[in-house]
């Protein structure tokens, strides 16, 4: 009977750290209870480019039919662009990039990729061409370099470190006892907000697709690192596809195209300069960031007036 326990109870073990990595997953992205499968087609062709460009065309969404969230989303990123989409919390800004990533479908309009409906692609092959700094990032429970490595098993010593120095996270690996070998997550070293930022900040630079999707991946850091940060980030925007959910207006005047969301319908469209022009929403939103002053400190993030 114990010949027959041991590889029983081996087996459990691999079966509950599958189970906690795809709950670390389902977390990393918001999503917890629902598990709406999203299947491929037989047909679907995989994604394979450097290039891509992004397209909502009249986007309808619900997670709960009863429910809408989004109302008729229109908006394309040409390949390289940069789109920012601004708006009070709730609007439906992080709905945006889960449908981009195709955790979800739809229920009317199309996303496209590269002209591509993203239903008629393998899930595996989109998601390999997308990198997320989600808004809170979870940890897996393994060691820092796993976590800045995960998915990139090529990925060498030098890569992950620097990526780590691009993140602004370097110093503070090296000051741990462990350093990169440290164990993190809920089970090793609780990181805080910003350092969980930085860790899949450096994820993503490490990855290096060619669509991007921040959203608010620099909200719970200071305004120091989140400048130093941002340098980083728009450098590796620069000639990729990207889609940055901002909290804080100033880090997205840079953008090719800002969108306003409010209630899940795009009520502003423009270039920074033109929407301030243009004296609506937008301009409202910037003047009262800019008397508000500057946060006061890690993971003290304010929210967007609505
Ligand atoms: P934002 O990122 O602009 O703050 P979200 O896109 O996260 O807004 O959410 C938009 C709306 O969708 C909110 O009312 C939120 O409660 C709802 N929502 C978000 N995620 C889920 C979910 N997994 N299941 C059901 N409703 C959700
Ligand atoms: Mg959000």
């Amino acid at each position: 009977l114990t010949q027959l326990y041991a590889p029983l109870n081996f087996l459990g073990f691999v079966y509950r750290e599958i189970k906690h990595a795809l709950a670390d997953m389902e977390r990393m992205f918001g999503l917890l209870e629902q598990d709406q499968e999203v299947a491929d087609r037989p047909q679907a062709s995989a994604l394979d480019t450097t290039r891509a460009s992004v397209e909502f065309e009249h986007v309808d969404f619900g997670y709960d039919s009863r429910r809408r969230i989004l109302h008729d989303v229109s908006f394309t990123i040409p390949a390289g662009h940069t789109l920012a989409v601004v708006g009070a919390s709730g609007a439906g800004k992080s709905t945006l990039s889960r449908l981009l990533f195709r955790f979800y479908d739809a229920q009317g309009g199309t996303i496209r990729v590269n002209g591509v409906d993203v239903r008629d692609l393998t899930q595996a092959s989109l998601r390999w061409h997308i990198g997320i700094v989600p808004q809170d990032t979870v940890l897996f429970n393994d060691t820092i370099f796993y976590n800045i490595a995960y998915g990139d098993t090529g990925a060498s010593r030098d890569d992950v470190i620097q990526a780590a120095k691009s993140a602004r996270i370097h110093d503070f690996v090296m000051s741990l006892p462990d350093q990169y070998e440290t164990q993190v997550g809920e089970r090793g070293l609780k990181l805080s907000g910003g350092e969980k930022q930085r860790v899949a900040i450096a994820r993503t630079l490490l990855k290096n697709p060619p669509i991007l999707i921040f959203d608010e991946a620099t909200s719970a850091l200071d305004s120091r690192t989140e400048r130093a940060i941002q340098e980083e980030l728009e450098q590796i925007s620069r000639d990729r596809t990207t889609l940055i959910i901002a909290h804080r207006l100033s880090t997205i005047a840079h953008a090719d195209q800002i969108l306003v969301l409010e209630h899940g319908r795009v009520v502003e469209r423009g270039t920074h300069a033109g929407l301030l022009a243009a004296g609506g929403r937008y301009a409202q939103m910037w003047r009262l960031q800019q008397s508000g002053g500057d946060r006061p400190g890690d993971g003290e993030g304010q929210e967007l007036a609505a």
